[in-house]
Protein backbone atom coordinates (compact mmCIF):
# COMPACT_ATOMS: atom_id res chain seq x y z
CA UNK A 1 0.00 0.00 0.00
CA UNK A 2 1.49 3.01 -0.86
CA UNK A 3 1.62 5.93 1.92
CA UNK A 4 1.62 9.55 0.84
CA UNK A 5 1.56 12.91 2.81
CA UNK A 6 -1.82 14.65 2.65
CA UNK A 7 -1.81 18.01 1.72
CA UNK A 8 -1.30 20.94 4.75
CA UNK A 9 -4.58 21.47 6.54
CA UNK A 10 -6.40 17.97 4.42
CA UNK A 11 -9.07 16.51 6.79
CA UNK A 12 -7.80 12.92 7.72
CA UNK A 13 -9.71 10.59 9.31
CA UNK A 14 -9.00 6.88 11.14
CA UNK A 15 -10.73 4.42 9.38
CA UNK A 16 -10.58 0.63 10.97
CA UNK A 17 -12.10 -2.66 9.21
CA UNK A 18 -12.35 -5.32 11.79
CA UNK A 19 -13.30 -8.49 10.22
CA UNK A 20 -12.86 -12.26 11.57
CA UNK A 21 -9.33 -13.00 9.66
CA UNK A 22 -7.85 -9.56 10.11
CA UNK A 23 -7.96 -6.51 11.23
CA UNK A 24 -7.13 -3.54 8.86
CA UNK A 25 -6.36 0.45 9.56
CA UNK A 26 -5.81 3.63 7.53
CA UNK A 27 -5.76 7.33 7.68
CA UNK A 28 -7.95 8.18 5.24
CA UNK A 29 -7.94 11.65 3.09
CA UNK A 30 -11.14 13.24 1.81
CA UNK A 31 -10.90 11.93 -1.19
CA UNK A 32 -10.90 8.40 0.19
CA UNK A 33 -6.93 8.49 -0.42
CA UNK A 34 -5.02 6.12 1.76
CA UNK A 35 -2.12 8.27 3.25
CA UNK A 36 -1.21 5.15 5.59
CA UNK A 37 -2.47 1.63 6.30
CA UNK A 38 -1.82 -0.95 8.90
CA UNK A 39 -2.84 -4.92 8.99
CA UNK A 40 -2.74 -7.63 12.02
CA UNK A 41 -4.31 -10.42 12.28
CA UNK A 42 -8.00 -9.99 13.87
CA UNK A 43 -7.56 -9.72 17.94
CA UNK A 44 -8.87 -12.32 19.94
CA UNK A 45 -9.23 -9.61 23.15
CA UNK A 46 -10.77 -6.49 24.05
CA UNK A 47 -7.39 -5.40 25.34
CA UNK A 48 -5.67 -6.29 21.83
CA UNK A 49 -8.05 -4.51 20.40
CA UNK A 50 -7.65 -1.39 21.99
CA UNK A 51 -3.65 -1.50 21.69
CA UNK A 52 -4.60 -2.03 17.60
CA UNK A 53 -6.31 1.39 17.79
CA UNK A 54 -4.14 2.88 20.12
CA UNK A 55 -1.13 1.89 18.30
CA UNK A 56 -2.92 3.25 14.63
CA UNK A 57 -3.38 6.73 16.54
CA UNK A 58 0.18 7.14 17.79
CA UNK A 59 1.36 6.63 14.41
CA UNK A 60 -1.25 9.22 12.99
CA UNK A 61 1.82 12.10 12.20
CA UNK A 62 -1.47 14.75 11.61
CA UNK A 63 -3.97 15.94 13.40
CA UNK A 64 -7.43 13.01 12.68
CA UNK A 65 -11.19 14.21 12.79
CA UNK A 66 -12.07 10.69 14.58
CA UNK A 67 -12.00 6.87 14.41
CA UNK A 68 -14.52 5.10 11.62
CA UNK A 69 -15.21 1.31 12.39
CA UNK A 70 -16.67 -0.89 10.37
CA UNK A 71 -17.39 -4.02 12.35
CA UNK A 72 -19.18 -7.54 11.59
CA UNK A 73 -22.30 -8.14 13.35
CA UNK A 74 -25.25 -6.15 14.29
CA UNK A 75 -23.96 -2.55 15.37
CA UNK A 76 -26.05 -0.05 16.94
CA UNK A 77 -24.26 2.79 14.59
CA UNK A 78 -26.03 5.45 16.96
CA UNK A 79 -24.43 4.48 20.26
CA UNK A 80 -21.17 2.04 18.73
CA UNK A 81 -22.68 -0.96 21.02
CA UNK A 82 -22.20 -4.26 19.32
CA UNK A 83 -25.49 -6.09 19.29
CA UNK A 84 -24.95 -9.50 18.29
CA UNK A 85 -21.75 -10.66 16.72
CA UNK A 86 -21.38 -14.25 16.70
CA UNK A 87 -18.08 -16.44 15.84
CA UNK A 88 -14.48 -15.25 16.13
CA UNK A 89 -15.10 -12.06 17.72
CA UNK A 90 -17.97 -12.86 19.82
CA UNK A 91 -15.86 -10.92 22.63
CA UNK A 92 -17.01 -7.70 21.48
CA UNK A 93 -20.87 -8.58 21.62
CA UNK A 94 -22.24 -6.09 24.22
CA UNK A 95 -19.31 -3.78 24.21
CA UNK A 96 -19.09 -0.14 23.00
CA UNK A 97 -16.74 0.33 20.46
CA UNK A 98 -16.38 4.00 21.23
CA UNK A 99 -15.61 3.00 24.42
CA UNK A 100 -12.86 0.58 23.73
CA UNK A 101 -11.41 3.12 20.90
CA UNK A 102 -10.65 5.44 24.29
CA UNK A 103 -10.60 8.49 21.97
CA UNK A 104 -10.26 11.19 24.69
CA UNK A 105 -13.14 13.32 23.29
CA UNK A 106 -12.23 12.13 19.35
CA UNK A 107 -14.74 10.87 17.57
CA UNK A 108 -15.96 7.37 16.98
CA UNK A 109 -18.14 6.21 14.06
CA UNK A 110 -19.43 2.44 14.03
CA UNK A 111 -21.34 0.29 11.45
CA UNK A 112 -21.51 -2.98 10.33
CA UNK A 113 -18.59 -4.04 7.89
CA UNK A 114 -20.11 -4.33 4.93
CA UNK A 115 -21.96 -1.20 5.28
CA UNK A 116 -19.32 0.36 5.80
CA UNK A 117 -17.15 -0.70 2.70
CA UNK A 118 -20.45 0.65 0.89
CA UNK A 119 -20.11 3.61 2.08
CA UNK A 120 -16.56 3.83 0.50
CA UNK A 121 -17.81 2.82 -3.09
CA UNK A 122 -20.86 5.31 -2.40
CA UNK A 123 -18.49 7.83 -1.54
CA UNK A 124 -15.60 7.44 -3.54
CA UNK A 125 -15.76 3.85 -5.87
CA UNK A 126 -18.18 2.25 -8.23
CA UNK A 127 -21.35 3.28 -6.64
CA UNK A 128 -20.68 7.65 -6.56
CA UNK A 129 -23.96 9.55 -7.66
CA UNK A 130 -25.71 5.79 -7.70
CA UNK A 131 -29.30 5.82 -5.77
CA UNK A 132 -30.08 1.78 -5.34
CA UNK A 133 -26.76 -0.10 -5.04
CA UNK A 134 -26.21 -4.01 -3.57
CA UNK A 135 -23.10 -4.16 -2.51
CA UNK A 136 -21.50 -7.93 -1.00
CA UNK A 137 -18.41 -8.77 0.53
CA UNK A 138 -17.22 -12.28 0.08
CA UNK A 139 -14.54 -13.50 2.18
CA UNK A 140 -14.65 -15.09 5.65
CA UNK A 141 -18.08 -14.92 5.69
CA UNK A 142 -20.71 -13.06 3.40
CA UNK A 143 -21.97 -9.59 4.01
CA UNK A 144 -23.67 -7.42 2.72
CA UNK A 145 -25.16 -3.97 2.33
CA UNK A 146 -28.03 -2.10 0.32
CA UNK A 147 -28.47 1.84 -1.01
CA UNK A 148 -32.08 1.92 -1.67
CA UNK A 149 -33.16 4.85 -3.23
CA UNK A 150 -30.88 7.01 -1.82
CA UNK A 151 -30.59 5.52 1.38
CA UNK A 152 -28.18 3.06 3.58
CA UNK A 153 -30.94 0.42 4.51
CA UNK A 154 -30.60 -0.09 8.12
CA UNK A 155 -33.53 -1.78 9.43
CA UNK A 156 -35.17 -1.90 13.06
CA UNK A 157 -32.28 -2.93 15.12
CA UNK A 158 -29.38 -2.61 12.62
CA UNK A 159 -29.91 -5.88 11.02
CA UNK A 160 -30.83 -4.94 7.78
CA UNK A 161 -29.34 -7.05 4.35
CA UNK A 162 -27.54 -10.08 6.28
CA UNK A 163 -27.95 -11.60 3.04
CA UNK A 164 -25.03 -14.19 3.83
CA UNK A 165 -27.99 -15.60 5.88
CA UNK A 166 -30.64 -16.30 3.38
CA UNK A 167 -31.91 -19.63 3.34
CA UNK A 168 -30.31 -21.28 -0.07
CA UNK A 169 -30.31 -25.03 0.99
CA UNK A 170 -33.81 -26.47 3.16
CA UNK A 171 -31.77 -29.32 3.91
CA UNK A 172 -28.65 -27.85 4.75
CA UNK A 173 -25.82 -27.40 7.66
CA UNK A 174 -26.67 -25.50 10.91
CA UNK A 175 -24.84 -21.87 9.90
CA UNK A 176 -23.03 -19.56 12.49
CA UNK A 177 -26.21 -17.69 12.44
CA UNK A 178 -28.64 -20.47 14.44
CA UNK A 179 -30.42 -20.69 10.69
CA UNK A 180 -29.75 -24.08 8.21
CA UNK A 181 -28.44 -24.02 4.80
CA UNK A 182 -27.53 -20.09 4.73
CA UNK A 183 -25.58 -18.76 1.78
CA UNK A 184 -22.46 -18.40 3.84
CA UNK A 185 -22.72 -21.99 4.37
CA UNK A 186 -21.93 -22.85 0.67
CA UNK A 187 -20.10 -19.82 -0.72
CA UNK A 188 -17.56 -17.88 2.11
CA UNK A 189 -13.64 -19.09 2.27
CA UNK A 190 -14.47 -21.13 5.27
CA UNK A 191 -17.33 -23.11 3.53
CA UNK A 192 -15.38 -23.44 0.21
CA UNK A 193 -11.99 -24.61 2.68
CA UNK A 194 -14.70 -27.03 4.83
CA UNK A 195 -15.98 -28.56 1.26
CA UNK A 196 -12.44 -28.79 0.25
CA UNK A 197 -11.35 -30.72 3.76
CA UNK A 198 -14.51 -33.01 3.55
CA UNK A 199 -12.61 -34.08 0.23
CA UNK A 200 -9.29 -34.58 1.50
CA UNK A 201 -10.75 -36.39 4.23
CA UNK A 202 -12.87 -38.83 1.63
CA UNK A 203 -9.99 -39.62 0.16
CA UNK A 204 -11.01 -38.24 -2.98
CA UNK A 205 -8.28 -36.86 -5.76
CA UNK A 206 -7.17 -33.75 -4.47
CA UNK A 207 -3.70 -31.76 -6.05
CA UNK A 208 -3.70 -30.74 -2.43
CA UNK A 209 -3.66 -31.86 1.23
CA UNK A 210 -3.13 -30.79 4.94
CA UNK A 211 -0.30 -28.74 5.85
CA UNK A 212 1.81 -30.22 8.86
CA UNK A 213 0.05 -28.48 11.34
CA UNK A 214 -2.65 -29.92 9.89
CA UNK A 215 -4.06 -26.78 8.26
CA UNK A 216 -6.77 -26.81 5.45
CA UNK A 217 -5.40 -25.53 1.90
CA UNK A 218 -7.05 -21.55 1.67
CA UNK A 219 -9.04 -20.50 -0.77
CA UNK A 220 -6.54 -18.81 -2.73
CA UNK A 221 -4.72 -22.24 -3.15
CA UNK A 222 -8.15 -23.84 -3.62
CA UNK A 223 -9.11 -21.37 -6.72
CA UNK A 224 -5.40 -22.07 -7.85
CA UNK A 225 -5.82 -25.87 -7.64
CA UNK A 226 -9.17 -25.45 -9.81
CA UNK A 227 -7.24 -23.68 -12.63
CA UNK A 228 -4.57 -26.40 -12.63
CA UNK A 229 -7.24 -29.10 -13.33
CA UNK A 230 -7.54 -30.41 -9.11
CA UNK A 231 -10.99 -32.02 -9.70
CA UNK A 232 -11.82 -31.74 -6.25
CA UNK A 233 -11.09 -28.21 -6.21
CA UNK A 234 -13.32 -27.74 -9.39
CA UNK A 235 -16.10 -29.54 -7.64
CA UNK A 236 -16.06 -27.42 -4.34
CA UNK A 237 -15.93 -24.33 -6.53
CA UNK A 238 -18.67 -25.34 -8.98
CA UNK A 239 -20.99 -25.74 -5.78
CA UNK A 240 -20.10 -23.05 -4.33
CA UNK A 241 -20.74 -20.94 -7.89
CA UNK A 242 -23.94 -22.23 -8.19
CA UNK A 243 -25.25 -20.73 -4.89
CA UNK A 244 -23.90 -17.78 -5.16
CA UNK A 245 -25.34 -17.74 -8.84
CA UNK A 246 -28.80 -18.33 -6.87
CA UNK A 247 -28.56 -16.34 -4.57
CA UNK A 248 -27.39 -12.82 -6.31
CA UNK A 249 -30.32 -13.42 -8.83
CA UNK A 250 -32.69 -13.62 -5.82
CA UNK A 251 -31.06 -10.54 -4.61
CA UNK A 252 -31.42 -8.46 -7.69
CA UNK A 253 -35.61 -9.42 -7.64
CA UNK A 254 -35.60 -7.82 -4.11
CA UNK A 255 -33.77 -4.59 -4.65
CA UNK A 256 -33.30 -3.68 -8.25
CA UNK A 257 -30.13 -1.94 -8.03
CA UNK A 258 -28.46 -0.13 -10.84
CA UNK A 259 -25.31 -1.40 -9.82
CA UNK A 260 -24.12 -4.80 -7.98
CA UNK A 261 -20.80 -4.44 -6.80
CA UNK A 262 -18.67 -7.53 -5.43
CA UNK A 263 -16.17 -6.82 -2.76
CA UNK A 264 -14.28 -8.70 0.33
CA UNK A 265 -11.69 -11.30 -0.07
CA UNK A 266 -12.41 -13.54 -2.57
CA UNK A 267 -13.35 -10.85 -5.21
CA UNK A 268 -9.43 -10.63 -5.49
CA UNK A 269 -10.19 -14.01 -8.14
CA UNK A 270 -11.31 -10.92 -10.03
CA UNK A 271 -12.15 -11.32 -13.22
CA UNK A 272 -12.61 -14.89 -13.36
CA UNK A 273 -15.24 -14.52 -10.34
CA UNK A 274 -17.02 -11.75 -12.14
CA UNK A 275 -16.73 -13.27 -15.72
CA UNK A 276 -18.07 -16.88 -14.60
CA UNK A 277 -21.17 -15.08 -12.44
CA UNK A 278 -22.04 -12.32 -15.45
CA UNK A 279 -23.82 -13.89 -18.38
CA UNK A 280 -25.75 -17.05 -16.01
CA UNK A 281 -27.31 -14.05 -13.30
CA UNK A 282 -28.33 -11.84 -16.44
CA UNK A 283 -29.71 -14.64 -17.99
CA UNK A 284 -31.79 -15.38 -15.12
CA UNK A 285 -33.05 -11.84 -14.12
CA UNK A 286 -33.47 -10.54 -17.73
CA UNK A 287 -37.86 -10.97 -17.58
CA UNK A 288 -38.06 -9.26 -14.86
CA UNK A 289 -35.44 -6.28 -14.73
CA UNK A 290 -35.48 -5.97 -18.40
CA UNK A 291 -31.92 -5.07 -18.74
CA UNK A 292 -28.41 -6.47 -17.79
CA UNK A 293 -27.48 -5.19 -14.09
CA UNK A 294 -23.97 -3.93 -13.96
CA UNK A 295 -21.48 -6.69 -11.82
CA UNK A 296 -17.93 -4.71 -10.59
CA UNK A 297 -15.57 -5.40 -8.41
CA UNK A 298 -15.13 -3.28 -5.12
CA UNK A 299 -12.80 -0.39 -6.00
CA UNK A 300 -9.97 -0.84 -3.47
CA UNK A 301 -10.03 -4.33 -2.75
CA UNK A 302 -8.78 -5.33 0.58
CA UNK A 303 -8.73 -2.05 1.84
CA UNK A 304 -12.36 -0.34 0.75
CA UNK A 305 -13.97 -0.87 3.86
CA UNK A 306 -11.12 0.64 5.87
CA UNK A 307 -11.67 4.28 3.40
CA UNK A 308 -15.62 3.28 4.18
CA UNK A 309 -15.07 3.91 7.77
CA UNK A 310 -13.17 6.37 7.67
CA UNK A 311 -16.03 7.97 5.62
CA UNK A 312 -18.34 7.45 8.21
CA UNK A 313 -16.58 10.28 10.37
CA UNK A 314 -16.48 12.54 7.29
CA UNK A 315 -19.99 11.83 6.94
CA UNK A 316 -20.91 12.80 10.83
CA UNK A 317 -18.96 15.60 10.80
CA UNK A 318 -21.17 16.31 7.80
CA UNK A 319 -17.77 17.46 5.46
CA UNK A 320 -19.38 14.72 2.36
CA UNK A 321 -22.75 14.13 2.15
CA UNK A 322 -24.51 10.37 0.40
ZN1 LIG B 1 -26.67 -18.04 8.64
Amino acid sequence: MSETQPPPGEAVAIGIDLGGTAIKAALVGLHGNLLESFREDSPRTVSSLRDFIHSVRNRAKVPVLGIGIGCKGVIDAATTRVNRLPGDLHFLEGCTLRDIAGANGLPVSADNDARAALVGEVLWGAARGRRNVLMLTLGTGVGAAALVDGVIVRGASGAACHLGHVTLDLRGGLCICGNYGCLETSFSSRAIESSYFAHIHRASPTHLSLDEAGHVPSTEAIFQAAADGDPSARRVLDLAFESLTAALVSFLHVFDPELLIIGGNIAAAGPQLLTRLREEVARRTSVLLGREVPLVLQKTIGYGGVAGAAGLIFLQQRLLTI
